[in-house]
């Protein structure tokens, strides 16, 4: 017996997320209720969805393309606009879990708005901890809230840490898939194409996220993630490159045993956790053929072709002003460089440049984060090599 549903609204709903999320809702119609969704662009896609889900409000986040989204027979569904939309409906009271995937700080209003609504996240959004992961896990402790992470590597280690005390946990071991340019020279790297970057070898994601793999800044991202998340020291905290993506990170205790979890590359699997937890569902997410010939590779990071996660390390270290600084240098690097204004190496040279020379303060506020994040991308904009 399956006792209520569980309400859920979707901040990003016609992302790689936000339809992963609606299949797990597909497939699990008796366990979870869609409250609320919302887009951006793509608004055929959001109506298709507002159709087939009938949620109570669905939110058209492009404040300028709110008057242009009509649904035809629809009295029983509101729609908003805007961020304050987004606000609307994190709050409300019939919404239990809130699925944060918009891609970039832009998603971190509504989130925090969630979290300050005491409502349980499930977070797709790292780039809402890389950019104020202090204020937010404080804001969470202050509310009780729980955020069950979405990245399917923190969901590996959120699930790993079942096994063992806080205390005994040795490390944590990130596994990275390595991106398409996982055997390019350095050379051969400053030549790459926006095509190549855009073809993941094992996962199938928005393109912000995808160039962040092939440049690994997503691991840097991740490292800064599990820092604030897990409240870990970044000592503890390792890269492996495991190209096959089927074990999707480790957590190694003080005994030497190391607790891995596996699946096939499927973001359905740590969605449907995030919205399952504390327990488990069947579920929709393709499932481990251990018939096959199985290949799992681990080989260590070459931090002199991916200077990414040098830089990962060093602002999981220093927190303060460099996470926002580093998020929205390389938001707006991976739009210059899928614009054809940045050659594909700069993208992470651009982000240690403006890192270098931000002015750097221990203990921001929130303000003082979104004012930074301003200041960063138009330092891109005016960058040179
Ligand atoms: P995506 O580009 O496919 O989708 C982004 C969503 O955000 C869309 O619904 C879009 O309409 C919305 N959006 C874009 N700009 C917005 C804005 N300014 N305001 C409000 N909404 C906006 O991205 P994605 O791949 O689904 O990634 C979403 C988030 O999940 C990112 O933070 C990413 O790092 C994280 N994530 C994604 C994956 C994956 O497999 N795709 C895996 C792990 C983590
Ligand atoms: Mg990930």
């Amino acid at each position: 017996m399956i006792s209520g549903s569980k309400k859920i609204a979707i901040l990003g709903s016609t992302g790689s997320i936000g339809c992963s999320t609606l299949d797990v809702v597909r497939s699990c119609p008796e366990r979870l209720e869609v409250v609320g969704i919302t887009g951006h662009s793509n608004l055929e896609l959001l109506r298709r969805q507002a159709e087939q889900f009938r949620p109570s409000v669905v939110v058209v986040s492009d404040e300028s393309q709110v008057a242009d989204f009509v649904l035809s027979n629809s009295p029983d569904i509101s729609v908003l606009g805007g961020q304050d939309g987004i606000i609307a409906l994190v709050t409300r009271d019939d919404v239990d879990i809130v699925v944060s995937a918009i891609v970039g700080s832009a998603g971190l209003r509504g989130t925090w708005a969630a979290i300050d609504a005491g409502k349980t996240i499930a977070l797709a959004n790292k780039e809402t901890l890389v950019t104020a992961g202090p204020l937010v896990m404080q804001l969470a402790s202050d509310r009780g809230v729980s955020i069950l992470p979405v990245d399917s590597e923190h969901s590996a280690i959120f699930q790993a840490l079942r096994g063992g005390r806080n205390a005994e946990v040795q490390r944590v071991i990130l596994t990275a898939s390595g991106g398409p340019f996982l055997n390019h020279s350095l050379e051969q790297l400053e030549h790459v194409t926006v095509d190549e970057a855009l073809a993941h070898p094992t996962w199938n994601m928005g393109p912000k996220i995808t160039v962040d793999s092939a440049t690994m800044m997503n691991k840097a991202l991740e490292i800064i993630e599990a820092r604030w998340l897990f409240g870990l020291t970044v000592d503890k905290i390792d890269v492996v490159v495991h190209p096959q993506s089927i074990v999707h990170s480790m957590v190694e205790f003080c005994d030497g045993s190391v607790l891995a979890q596996m699946s096939p590359p499927d973001m359905k699997l740590p969605i449907q956790y995030a919205l399952s937890y504390p327990q488990r569902w069947p579920g929709p997410a393709e499932k481990l053929d251990l018939t096959q010939n199985l290949q799992c590779e681990f080989i260590p990071p070459d931090y002199e072709r991916f200077p990414a996660l040098l830089l990962g390390r060093e602002v999981a270290e220093r927190g303060g002003t460099c996470g926002a600084v580093l998020n929205a240098a390389n938001e707006s690097a991976v739009a210059g460089f899928l614009g054809g204004r940045l050659e594909f190496t700069q993208i992470v040279s651009a982000c240690r440049d403006v890192l270098n020379h931000h002015e750097y303060d221990p203990n921001p506020d929130l303000e003082q984060l979104i004012e930074l994040d301003r200041w960063a991308r138009e330092e891109i904009l005016r960058w040179k090599p």
